[in-house]
């Protein structure tokens, strides 16, 4: 008996290697890679140049804490700043933690600034911003939430890409209005660019912070290196983890100059926050998405994706029905009395790996690096499994 935890619904696959857009398991089976541990591996599999900087920063210096300052972390944090335009980054080791830090600091920057009345944070229906509590709270889905109750006060929600909700929900007792710019979770849902923009305008006016969660669109996924320029609204505040260490565990809190002042020495803080070997892959991560163009590939992928998945709508309307998503992140809507889930199942059975997303979809977010003909070979599986059912 396995003394893992069962927390998850795992498929009964054990995954022993990976390179490039193939993955191998313990029999010897090999799956072409369309979920990329949903959305991580930007390069795909052993990647070479993160291999070689894990390695050679596993020789120099693996932990300092943040007792001390070490060169990758700083390193990074001015990469970062320079590719998203914010001034201030926090390093941590996931998602839901980078997230958890925007939260404290949108709390703690309206307290320091003499309004502990804006203490609300607005989330969006739909939304997901993890497994802690306080991105938790923030989270809509109630099946994530079901008896762990109570949940933290001062948490609302504010129906997705509804401008007249926001105007109501965005008063001045918000803190921040946290939004995924492409709701990953909830079904690979894009941000209407007008709704984004009326959060800026509304954030602008009433002193909260506008946050964006770019965990799972960001990161090059888009294309671009933030989700947000594709949508032309700059937060105040940028969540991303996922792709950032293509697999290395490694989350960051980005922000401007201004809501920097929300956390002072003492205020947060992670013990593995910023290691050195996760700044080390996430370093050579950004020097190959400079020196491989990674941005024009993704974005001509994106076309070559999005008219293979209408076609597939086209081709199998009793199946299929037409694709959500932007970049390389992308929803493949499943007609019932078909189920996303078996499609998936059936998919992985015949050598092709996607994942589910909410209104029963077959989420593909595939290696950043996958070509056009392995995304045809992709999406052939899903014609096949059509025709079969
Ligand atoms: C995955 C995800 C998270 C949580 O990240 P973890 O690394 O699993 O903690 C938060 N927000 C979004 C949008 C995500 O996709």
């Amino acid at each position: 008996m396995s003394h893992l935890l069962q927390n998850y619904r795992r498929a009964d696959v054990t995954m022993v290697r990976g390179e490039g857009l193939i993955v191998t398991d313990s029999e010897g089976k090999t799956y072409l890679d369309c979920i990329a541990g949903i959305a991580c591996c930007a390069l795909g599999h052993a990647h070479p140049a993160i291999a070689a900087a894990v390695a050679e920063q596993a020789t120099k210096l693996v932990h300092a804490s943040n007792l001390f300052g070490h060169e990758p972390s700083a390193t990074l944090a001015d990469e970062l700043a320079k590719r998203t335009d914010l001034d201030r980054v926090f390093f941590c080791n996931s998602g839901t933690e980078a997230n958890e830090a925007a939260i404290k600091l949108a709390r703690k920057y309206q307290w320091r600034a003499g309004h502990p009345e804006k203490l609300t944070i607005l989330a969006c229906t739909g939304s997901f911003h993890g497994r802690t509590f306080g991105a938790l709270a923030a989270t809509s889905t109630e099946a994530y939430k079901e008896g762990f109750g109570p949940m933290p006060a001062g948490f609302g929600f504010t129906p997705f890409n509804d401008i007249d909700g926001l105007k109501k929900n965005l008063d001045g007792n918000v803190a921040a209005f946290i939004v995924e710019p492409i709701q990953g979770e909830s079904g690979v849902n894009v941000a209407d660019p007008a709704f984004l923009l009326a959060a800026r305008k509304l954030c602008d006016e009433t002193g909260a912070l506008l946050i964006f969660d770019e965990i799972q669109c960001g990161s090059g996924r888009l294309g671009t290196f933030c989700a947000y320029e594709r949508f032309g609204v700059k937060p105040d505040v940028l969540t991303m983890a996922k792709a950032l260490g293509n697999g290395l565990p490694i989350g960051a809190m980005l922000c401007t100059e201004a809501a920097s002042t929300g956390l002072q020495p003492g205020d947060h803080g992670s013990t593995f926050g910023g290691s050195p070997v996760p700044c080390a892959a996430a370093l050579a991560h950004l020097r190959v998405r400079d020196e491989t163009d990674l941005q024009a590939h993704v974005l001509a992928r994106e076309e070559h994706l999005f008219a293979g998945l209408h076609a597939l709508a086209n081709a199998h309307p009793g199946v299929y029905a037409a694709p959500r998503g932007m970049g390389l992140l992308a929803a493949l809507p499943v007609v019932a009395p078909h189920e996303a889930g078996a499609i998936v199942a059936e998919a992985r059975a015949r050598g092709v790996l996607f994942g589910t997303a909410g209104g029963n979809s077959v989420r593909i977010a595939p290696p950043l690096v996958i070509t056009d003909a392995q995304l045809d070979a992709a999406l052939a599986v899903l014609g096949e499994i059509a025709k079969g059912l």
